[in-house]
């Protein structure tokens, strides 16, 4: 059993009429096998194609040997159908595809830099360089050759070589497969053994544009995307654009100057927000102190350091702080002063233990919480209770 592979021939070819010449299914989905097929089965970091099969979805695409099979969606006897593969995600497919052949061979010429693999996912494109480190300029270079030769349209030749002919050429990607090699050339600058689908020319690509590039143990991973996904993605960086330069009433050009102008305004408030908070509870300490020695008190609208730093101004009154935050969960922070007969950790550690919560911490500061938010005020009536009026 065979399946001749049509889109070796003709990539563009969506359209044909095959015979079933296998039935099988796969975690309880049918498949068949053709005699021919356009299909394109996964393989080489290209993901299958997609479309149909006399109307009934073909979901995956899988070679086994010689043999290429469609899983679909729901069963199909006829003997005779017609396949009809889903274009654009085979031509985004070859845009992709073909750009990273482009772009490993743009690092491979300028910097010597060899891709040790590829990836295509409908999330995203990445290649990883065998190099711990990519420039920004060396980024630059590569993208701007490889969209020359785009731009370029250089045509595309992708045949199959005899043992020979591959001796005479300079391959960037050694062949994996024994057997018939199928060399992918754009003349002048690349030539591949790679059995994926490729655009007759390299014009089709129209566009790469580089994301990122991130470190990767020893190698480089940089993630780029080609043709429409590129075209999709400068929209989408456009939009947000315009709409954060319209939030803060700057041009495009001005955003870098407004955001960091933003963040130090920010900064500033902040502190000034925190030395306002330091002063107030100070002011709350000496009050609440003047009441009596020992501090019970339950908050909900303050945060956790605020807490912290009021039980700290208590306890430099000579005060013991007794203090619960009331969120979700309750959170406690119990305090005492230098020589104080109070062990604030201790007194911690047995209060929530009652109460099936957590914390701990030194004599003179502690923290800990309770998951069952509406047992505070009993913790805090007990810790009250150990402590010597
Ligand atoms: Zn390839």
């Amino acid at each position: 059993m065979q399946t001749e592979r049509l889109y070796f021939a003709d990539p563009y070819l969506a359209a044909f009429r095959a015979r079933v010449i296998g039935r099988d299914s796969r975690e309880g989905k049918p498949r068949v096998a053709l005699d021919r097929s356009a299909f394109y089965p996964e393989g080489g970091g290209q993901p299958s194609d997609h479309g149909t099969l006399s109307g009934v979805r073909v979901l995956d695409v899988q070679s086994d040997d010689q043999v290429v099979w469609h899983t679909l969606e729901r069963p199909l006897d006829a003997h005779e159908v017609e396949g009809a593969v889903d274009w654009p995600r085979r031509l985004d497919h070859m845009q992709q595809h073909h750009g990273q052949h482009l772009l490993s061979a743009a690092f491979e010429k300028l910097f010597g830099f060899r891709t040790v693999s590829f990836h295509l996912s409908p999330a995203s494109v990445t290649i990883d360089l065998a190099t711990p480190a990519v420039s920004e300029a060396q980024l630059a270079a590569a993208e701007d050759l490889a969209n020359q030769v785009i731009w370029e349209d250089r045509p595309i030749n992708a045949r199959f070589v005899t043992p020979e002919e591959l001796a005479q050429l300079s391959l960037r990607k050694a062949p994996v497969v024994d057997g018939a090699i199928r060399v992918v050339s754009v003349p002048e600058f690349d030539h591949s053994a790679c059995g994926g689908t490729h655009p007759r020319s390299t014009g089709v690509v129209g566009l790469l544009h580089l994301r990122r590039a991130d470190k990767r143990g020893s190698d480089t991973r940089v993630e780029f995307l080609c043709g429409g996904r590129a075209a999709k993605d400068l929209r989408a960086k456009n939009a947000l654009v315009t709409s954060v330069s319209t939030a803060l009433t700057v041009g495009p050009d001005e955003l870098e100057g407004a955001v960091s102008r933003l963040r130090e305004a920010e900064q500033g408030t902040r502190q000034r927000l925190e030395d306002a908070m330091e002063r107030l509870a100070a002011f709350e300490a000496t009050e609440l102190v003047a009441k009596g020695s020992v501090v019970v008190g339950v908050y909900s609208d303050r945060t956790l350091s605020d807490l912290k730093a009021l039980a700290n101004q208590i306890t430099a009154r000579g005060g013991v702080a007794l203090l619960g935050l009331r969120g979700e969960k309750a959170q406690l922070v119990f305090a005492s002063p230098a020589g104080s007969a109070v062990n604030a950790g201790a007194l911690l550690k047995e209060v929530v233990a009652q109460f099936g919560g957590k914390g701990g911490g030194q004599a003179a500061m502690a923290q800990g919480g309770l998951p069952d938010a509406s047992k505070l005020d009993a913790a805090l009536d007990l810790a009250r209770e150990r402590v010597p009026a």
